[in-house]
């Protein structure tokens, strides 16, 4: 039996995970097939739902739903209950497991391109979804000194803070402010944790922040993967600044996800070239 795994979301046509752990399952041989659920919200429970037969893994979840699934789970892994968000499923003696592997591919990605050093640094992050919840959770274990979370949208980003007040120095900003430009020069980490700048979007084009609002010693961190070089890194660079697009995080989150399915070691370089490959074509 060809077991099955997928990604469930809205929108998908950005996502290039099917690619890349298609890849990693050939390359092992294994017998799975890893396919795209694109899931409006009144389809979300019946996807959920049919992660219970027989022949299926689990599944990727991803925008805008990685809160949202986990009042459908039977359990949660300890990382994916502290963050509060799942980009994961895992069956389980016909349990659905939630977990969090964003948060892993999160920082492996800084450590494996950059030498930041995250003790004691100031850290901006744009959005308060899902993805800014993994980052967040991850850079506070690691020390980083004080945090702002800038979003659209100002009431997520305070119910956001109020869980996490009590474990960094913290503010909250908009995104269009003088404020909100004051915080970008003088940040020494800027993550972009919301769908900005994501291609297949409206979004594709939009730019929260200009070069000249970044310090040349900032590093900024795109989540965003497709395209590869988003608005926000090519403000960046003109800046001067050292940049790290979302392709890596995405690799990392992908391969400790497959690990899970598995139990068995991904083959990340395997993966990483089918990752660059579709994202030519996509
Ligand atoms: P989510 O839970 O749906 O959150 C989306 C975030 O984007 C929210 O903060 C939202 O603000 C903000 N946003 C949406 N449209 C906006 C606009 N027009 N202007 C300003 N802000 C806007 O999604 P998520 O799961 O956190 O994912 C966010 C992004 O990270 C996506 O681009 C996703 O592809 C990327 N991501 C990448 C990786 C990786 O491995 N590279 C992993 C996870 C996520 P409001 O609160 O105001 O709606």
């Amino acid at each position: 039996m060809t077991q099955l795994v997928g990604i469930i979301g809205n929108p998908l046509a950005h996502s290039i995970s099917p690619f890349f752990q298609q890849a990693a399952f050939d390359y092992l041989n294994i017998s799975a097939r890893y396919e795209m659920w694109p899931t409006r919200r009144n389809e979300f429970y019946q996807n959920i739902k049919k992660l219970f037969g027989v022949e299926y893994l689990g599944a990727n979840i991803t925008i805008p739903y990685k809160e949202e699934v986990i009042k459908y789970l039977d359990d949660l892994d300890s990382k994916a209950k502290l963050i509060g968000a799942v980009n994961t499923i895992v069956k389980k003696n016909n349990k659905l497991i939630g977990y969090n592997t964003d948060a892993f591919g999160f920082i492996r990605s800084i450590e494996s391109k950059s030498d930041f050093c995250f003790e004691g640094k100031k850290v901006l992050i744009i959005g308060a979804g899902g993805a800014a919840r993994s980052a967040i959770f991850s850079l506070i274990e690691k020390g980083i000194k004080s945090l702002v979370i800038a979003n659209r949208t100002l009431e997520r980003a305070n119910n956001l803070a109020e869980e996490i007040s009590e474990f960094v120095q913290l503010e909250i900003s908009d995104l269009e402010s003088l404020y909100f430009q004051k915080l970008v020069g003088e940040s020494d980490l800027i993550v972009n944790a919301s769908s900005v700048g994501m291609a297949h979007t409206t979004l594709n084009s939009k730019n929260l922040i200009k070069a000249d609002w970044f310090s040349s010693k900032s590093l900024v961190f795109d989540m965003v993967y497709n395209p590869i070089v988003t608005p926000l890194i090519t403000e960046a660079r003109k800046a001067g600044a050292e940049s790290i697009n979302g392709l890596s995080m995405l690799i990392y989150q992908g391969a400790s996800s497959f690990n899970l399915w598995t139990n068995k070691e991904a083959p990340i370089q395997i993966m990483t070239n089918a990752a660059e490959k579709a994202l030519k074509v996509l």
